[in-house]
């Protein structure tokens, strides 16, 4: 295998190794959580081997779900939380797998609103100065943020490295300034590959940071954007207040800003005048899409291929996650196109409200609860659409085994890994929670997070399969 091909960003071919998975895990019955220690030659019959390759090399010959992905976010475009567009992307996936003959509900959601204003920052005080000018920071509201005055405010700006430095300073040298969490996004770890991890690292301080903050007094809560991009873009993404301390304005800074901000902070004072106009609307009604392709023999019994429908507002959700719910609708798509259906039902599902409050998929544990002991599986998809490596695998180590015979197939096109995690993707972690096997879809997430909740998160971001229609 060259190295070109494998590392090759290519819709289709992610699409493939979700149809392959769920397809193993309907038509083969794999027993994840009961008669674990069965004779695992015994789930992969031939037939079941012939259909999994099929699907394999159908989704390779496919431009399916590149055009879900096109239409969600260049013709619907962003769709956070709450947004009209929101609510037409319901409407479009929940159609589309109408007509591929899935049977499909709308499951009702109050989801929070919150809208993005104004938002401005400049240095009007710093080392050096020259007479009568200030300094642009490009910066971008968290998204749940209160406001800032309609006319903005001004304060020092003082930084930190983490949470023990902002204890350290306590009250006395943070009440009534501007606190800035310059905590770095590790780009190497990225670059070999654990973009989610170093995302993990350091995604906290633009959660909880306005909060701690706001213990010391400090006025506004700035965090160094969570992500890897050189090209001085912010990335947005939640945040959460506590009861415990004062609601105050959070944004994210570009890398680039918060290097200048610290740069000029080792010379002498710096301050900002900041501006912040989001609105906290009422909560709203949305949707969870959930659609059928029912089992023939045990329809009763549910695997979930999902992605995350809404997105930030910034870009066009093409990567985070319009990608995800595209190699979702494939799934069924594929299915459909071949001609075969499954034992077990398979249930797509596009989540809502992902991004900043997790609705979708507390509310589908909630109401699904007694039905979750025969949800086999559930598979997200939600590391954008770089080239899939594997699985990262939710489940008991003697079910690893049972998914080998999976990644023997997947080894041609270079996704044959699996890794057991302790975690999985937001929206199925709460019923993994509850004890349903769960898979994320690991992909090559090299440059993903140089995109993730950033204006790029942009359609030619994913590319289309240069095996397409070969
Ligand atoms: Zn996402």
């Amino acid at each position: 295998m060259n190295k070109g091909t494998h590392f090759e960003t290519s819709r289709a071919r992610a699409s493939k190794v979700c149809v392959l998975l769920a397809g193993l895990l309907l038509s083969g019955g794999l027993p994840l959580r009961a008669q674990q220690g069965q004779n695992q030659q015994n789930l992969y019959s031939p037939q079941l081997v012939s259909e999994l390759k099929q699907l394999q090399q159908a989704a390779l010959d496919s431009d399916y779900a590149y055009r879900q992905v096109s239409h969600l976010s260049n013709n619907i475009g962003p769709r956070l939380t709450g947004s009209l567009q929101a609510e037409r992307a319901v409407e479009y996936v929940a159609d589309e797998l109408k007509r591929l003959g899935l049977e499909v509900k709308l499951e009702k959601l109050m989801v929070p609103h919150w809208v993005r204003g104004a938002e401005t920052g400049e240095l009007v005080e710093y080392p050096g100065q020259a007479p009568q000018t200030t300094q642009k920071i490009v910066l971008t509201a968290l998204g749940g943020s209160v406001p800032t005055p309609a006319e903005g405010l001004t304060a020092e700006v003082v930084v930190v490295n983490d949470f023990d430095e902002l204890q350290a300073l306590g009250r006395e040298k943070v009440a009534g300034k501007i606190v800035l969490f310059n905590v770095k996004f590790d780009r190497q770890m990225a670059a070999q590959g654990y973009g989610g991890d170093a995302y993990g690292q350091v995604s906290g301080y633009r959660v909880v940071g306005a909060s701690a903050a706001a213990r010391q007094g400090a006025v506004a809560s700035l965090v160094r954007s969570v992500g890897g991009s050189q090209n001085r873009l912010a990335h947005t993404g939640a945040m959460r207040y506590a009861d415990d301390a004062p609601r105050i304005p959070s944004a994210a800074v570009s890398s680039e800003d918060a290097d200048l901000i610290a740069s000029l902070l080792k010379e002498g004072k710096v301050r900002l005048h900041l501006t912040l106009t989001p609105k906290q609307l009422p909560d709203a009604p949305s949707y969870n899409v959930v659609a059928d392709l029912k089992g023939s023999e045990r329809p009763e019994e549910v695997v979930i291929v999902s992605g995350h429908l809404d997105s930030w507002d910034l870009g066009t959700g093409a990567i985070d996650d319009a990608a995800g719910v595209a190699v979702a609708m494939q799934t069924a798509q594929l299915l459909k196109q071949l001609n075969l259906r499954p034992r077990r039902t398979i249930r797509v599902i596009a989540w809502m409200n992902e991004e900043n409050g997790l609705v979708g998929g507390r509310t589908y544990a909630r109401e699904h609860a007694s039905e979750l002991a025969n949800h086999y599986a559930a598979i997200e998809s939600d590391r954008g659409a770089g080239h899939p490596l594997g699985f990262e695998a939710m489940v008991s180590p003697d079910a690893l085994p049972m998914i080998a015979p999976v990644s023997d197939i997947l080894r041609s096109q270079g996704a044959e890994l699996v890794r057991r995690t302790e975690g999985t993707e937001a929206d199925i972690s709460p019923i993994a929670a509850q004890g349903v096997p769960a898979f994320g879809l690991w992909q090559d997430t090299r440059t993903y997070f140089n995109y993730h909740h950033t204006a790029a998160d942009t359609l030619d971001k994913v590319s289309l399969s240069s095996t397409l229609g070969s």
